[in-house]
C-alpha cells in the first residue's frame, strides 16, 4: 500500500484466541439483522446471527450467511485499477493509490473549474450503513457543489405516500405480527426478502392466525400462506378501494377512530362507494369472490396486520396505491391494537435518533443550490446534452454502493451512457461488477466486515454497531477514507474532513443516544409503544391520519402506463405483463457472484404459465426472447403455476455479463416515474415472448 494511504478502520489485533465483535448486516433488507462475527488469528471464522438480538434470533439468511466467503472472494478488487482497455471490457491495470487518487482529483478539479454540477455521485443501498453510506462522502460532494442525486430506486413512492398519510415512514413494531390474528402479506415474498417477519408470521399461524398473501407472482411466501389472491400487476389500489367499499357496505368500520384520527373521510367513503367488487374484479384480474372474501377476512378478524412491502409500489400509481392501503387499518380501527395495524416502514422512527446535518454537512453547500439528477433516470441523463433546462452535460459519476449498469431501468440507455468516451468514471466496489467495468478507475473498498458503521432500521426499531472485524483485505479501504483522501487531494480544508469514523459515529446519534452504551451492547431499542396509535398520535401536524392530504387531495386508483386499460395498442404488441421480482438467493444485484449462491439460481429465468406458453408454442426449459420496444433479452423459461396467465415473472437481478447475451432483465424495463415519490416503475412494463430460433433447449 501506498504510504499516503492508511486505513481509518478499528482493525482487530490477530490474536490466536477466538474474539467475537458485534456485526450488523449491511444489505438493503428491513431485517437488518445484528450478527456475531467470531475471528482468530485476524481471520473470520464464524458468522452467525445475534440470539440476543429480538428479531434476528440467531438466525441470518442464507445469502449473509456466506458473507465470508464474499469478503474473501478470489476476485474481490483489492488494489485500486485503472483502465486500459476500451470502455466496458474490463480490461485494468494496478496502480497506486497515490497515482489513482492523485488523477481523480485533478480531473474532478479541471471539470469543477468549468462547473462542478458536471459532476455527479451515484450511490445508493449497496451499505445501509451511516458511515459509509453518506457521510464523508455527502460532505465531500457538498462542498464540491456537485449535481445532487435524488435516490429514488427502491422506495420513494411508497416513502412519499406514508409520509403523506402518517406524517411519516413509521407503521407496527414487527414483533407484534406474532400475535396477530389476520396477517394480509401484500407485495412481499417475505421468506426471500424478510426472513424474520416471515418467521413471526409463523409463530402467529402456530397459533391459529389466517395468512393471505397479495402478489402477482405465487411466491415462495404465497406457497405458505392460507390464501393467495394473483392480482394482476398495478391493481393494488383498485382492490383497497374495493375492500374500503365492502367495509362500508357491511359496516365493519370502527367509527370512533375515524372520527377521532382520520381527516378526509367523507371524501374517501364517496370515492370507494364507486368501486363494488365486480368492478375490482374487472380491474384486477380476480374473482369479485375474492375481494369479498378478503373484505370479510379483514373487516372482521382482530387483531388485523398488514405487512406491505416496496414491490407494488414499482407502477405509476404506486403511490397512491400505497395510501389507499395504509387508510384501510385506520378505517377498522386496527390500530387499536398493538398486533393490528400496517407496517411497510419503520425508518420514520429513527428520525429523532440520528443527526443526519451533522453527518453530511450541507451548510458546505454554503449557499449554493445545484440542480439534481434522478438515479432513476440515468439512462437518459448520461445521454442529454447541456441546455437551459438540464444544465451542463454530465462528465464525471462517482459510484459507489450501488451498480447501476445493472439494476437501473432502461438498461439499454445507461449502458450507452456510460461507456460514453468524454465521461469521466470512477467506482469504489468490492468486485468487478457490470458498471466497474465501465469505469476509468475502480477503487478497492472494503466489506462490513472492515469497517465501522452505525446502522438504522426500515423493519424494526433497534439502531446497530458495526464493529471492524478484520483488517481491510488487500489495499482496500472504507469508502470514509476514500472520500477524506479525495477531499485532501481537492484542497478542502475544512476539519470535517479529518473526523475519523469514530467520530462520524458519534455524530451519527443525537446526544441523549449515547455512543458508548451502543458500543457495549451492540444494539439500542427506541423507546416505541407497542401500539403507537392505538389512540391517534401519527406524526401528521395535527396528529391525524391524512386521508385528503394538502396538496394531493384524496388517492385514488391509477392505471400503469403500460396496459390494456390504458395503452391497448401497445398492449396488442406486447400483450404480458412483466414484473422483475428478485430471484430468491439475490439482494438486487448483491451476491448473484457468490458462486455458491448463483449454482443454487442456475441462469437467469423466465416464469410463464402454461397457457401463455401454449398460446406460443413455447416449451419448458426452451430459451426465450423477451421483447418490447426498448430491447430484447434472452432468458430460459420456466412455466409453472408461480406465473399467472397474462403475466410473466423476470427474476433479477442478475448481472449483464453473467446472462445468456449479456444482458438483464432491465433491457426491456422504462425510465418513467411514480405518482408520488419520483420513483421507477419497473413492474410496469409489457412485453412479447417467443422461443429463441437460434438457441436450442
Ligand atoms: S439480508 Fe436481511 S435477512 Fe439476510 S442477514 Fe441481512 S438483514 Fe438479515
Amino acid at each position: 500500500m501506498n504510504s499516503a494511504v492508511t486505513p481509518s478502520a478499528d482493525a482487530s489485533v490477530s490474536n490466536s484466541t477466538p474474539k467475537t465483535v458485534h456485526g450488523a448486516c449491511p444489505h438493503d433488507c428491513p431485517d437488518t439483522c445484528a450478527m456475531r462475527i467470531t475471528v482468530q488469528d485476524g481471520r473470520v471464522i464464524k458468522i452467525q446471527g445475534d440470539p440476543d438480538h429480538a428479531t434476528t434470533q440467531g438466525a441470518l439468511c442464507t445469502k449473509v450467511s456466506r458473507y465470508a466467503e464474499r469478503s474473501y472472494h478470489p476476485e474481490r478488487v483489492l488494489t485500486p485499477l485503472k483502465r486500459v482497455g476500451p470502455k466496458g471490457k474490463g480490461q485494468f491495470v494496478p496502480v497506486s493509490w497515490d497515482e489513482a487518487l492523485s488523477d481523480i482529483a485533478g480531473r474532478l478539479k479541471s471539470i469543477a473549474a468549468r462547473d462542478p454540477e458536471a459532476i455527479l455521485p451515484y450511490s445508493y443501498a449497496g451499505t445501509m450503513g451511516l458511515l459509509q453510506g453518506e457521510s464523508i462522502a455527502a460532505r465531500f460532494f457538498n462542498k464540491l457543489g456537485a449535481s445532487q442525486l435524488l435516490r429514488t430506486i427502491c422506495a420513494s413512492a411508497g416513502g412519499a405516500a406514508l409520509a403523506a398519510t402518517y406524517g411519516h415512514k413509521v407503521g407496527m413494531r414487527v414483533e407484534q405480527f406474532a400475535f396477530s390474528q389476520l396477517i394480509v402479506i401484500w407485495g412481499s415474498n417475505s421468506i426471500a426478502s424478510n426472513l424474520h417477519f416471515w418467521t413471526l408470521a409463523n409463530q402467529a399461524k402456530r397459533q391459529g392466525a389466517k395468512l393471505i398473501c397479495i402478489d402477482p407472482r405465487k411466491t415462495e411466501t404465497a406457497d405458505k400462506c392460507h390464501q393467495h389472491i394473483a392480482l394482476l400487476p398495478g391493481t393494488d389500489g383498485a382492490l383497497a378501494l374495493g375492500l374500503m367499499h365492502e367495509l362500508i357496505s357491511h359496516g365493519w368500520l370502527d367509527q370512533d377512530y375515524i372520527d377521532r384520527h382520520v381527516d378526509g373521510w367523507d371524501g374517501l367513503r364517496e370515492r370507494a362507494l364507486q368501486w363494488p367488487p365486480e368492478r375490482v374484479a374487472e380491474v384486477c384480474g380476480i374473482s369479485a369472490d375474492e375481494v369479498r372474501q378478503l373484505a370479510r377476512d379483514y373487516g372482521t378478524t382482530k387483531p388485523a396486520a398488514i405487512r406491505l412491502n416496496y414491490g407494488m409500489q414499482r407502477v405509476r400509481g404506486g403511490g397512491n396505491a400505497v395510501r389507499l392501503v395504509a387508510l384501510l387499518p385506520c378505517l377498522t380501527g386496527a390500530w387499536r391494537e398493538a398486533a393490528g395495524g400496517m407496517l411497510l416502514s419503520s425508518s420514520g422512527f429513527f428520525a429523532p435518533y440520528k443527526n443526519t446535518a451533522k453527518l453530511e454537512r450541507p451548510d458546505l453547500l454554503a449557499g449554493r443550490t445545484p440542480r439534481t439528477i434522478n438515479m432513476s433516470t440515468i439512462g437518459d441523463d448520461l445521454l442529454r446534452e447541456a441546455s437551459p433546462e438540464f444544465g451542463p452535460k454530465i462528465e464525471a459519476v462517482i459510484v459507489y454502493n450501488s451498480n447501476p449498469v445493472a439494476v437501473a431501468p432502461e438498461s439499454g440507455k445507461v449502458v450507452a451512457g456510460f461507456q460514453r468516451e468524454d465521461l469521466f468514471t470512477v467506482v469504489l466496489e468490492h468486485f468487478l461488477t457490470d458498471t466497474a467495468d465501465q469505469a476509468d478507475y475502480v477503487l478497492p473498498a472494503t466489506t462490513q466486515l472492515e469497517h465501522l458503521d452505525v446502522h438504522t432500521s426500515y423493519g424494526h426499531t433497534t439502531m446497530l454497531i458495526n464493529e471492524p472485524a478484520i483488517r481491510p483485505q488487500g489495499q482496500a479501504l472504507p469508502n470514509t477514507q476514500i472520500f477524506r483522501e479525495l477531499a485532501a487531494r481537492m484542497g478542502f480544508t475544512e476539519p470535517c474532513f479529518a473526523d475519523s469514523d469514530e467520530t462520524l459515529a458519534r455524530q451519527a446519534l443525537v446526544d441523549d443516544l449515547s455512543f458508548d452504551e451502543l458500543r457495549a451492547t451492540g444494539w439500542l431499542q427506541l423507546p416505541i409503544a407497542d401500539a403507537p396509535f392505538a389512540n391517534g398520535g401519527f406524526p401528521t401536524p395535527n396528529g391525524k391520519v391524512q386521508a385528503d392530504a394538502p396538496g394531493l387531495g384524496l388517492p385514488d386508483y391509477v392505471p400503469n402506463y403500460e396496459s390494456r386499460q390504458s395503452s391497448p395498442e401497445l398492449a396488442r404488441r406486447y400483450p404480458l405483463a412483466m414484473i422483475s421480482p428478485p430471484a430468491r438467493n439475490f439482494l438486487n444485484s448483491s451476491f448473484v457472484n457468490v458462486k455458491s449462491l448463483r449454482d443454487i439460481e442456475g441462469e437467469p429465468l423466465l416464469e410463464m404459465h402454461g397457457d401463455d406458453a401454449a398460446a406460443r408454442g413455447i416449451q419448458d426449459g426452451q430459451v426465450v426472447r423477451v421483447f418490447n420496444e426498448r430491447g430484447t433479452y434472452r432468458c430460459r423459461v420456466a412455466l409453472n403455476p408461480r406465473a399467472r396467465p397474462g403475466v410473466v415473472n423476470g427474476l433479477g437481478v442478475w448481472w449483464r455479463k453473467l446472462g445468456l447475451d449479456g444482458s438483464n432483465v432491465n433491457e426491456l424495463t422504462h425510465q418513467r416515474l411514480t405518482d408520488m415519490g419520483e420513483a421507477p416503475t419497473f413492474y410496469d412494463c409489457l412485453v412479447e415472448v417467443q422461443a429463441d430460433s437460434l438457441r436450442a433447449a
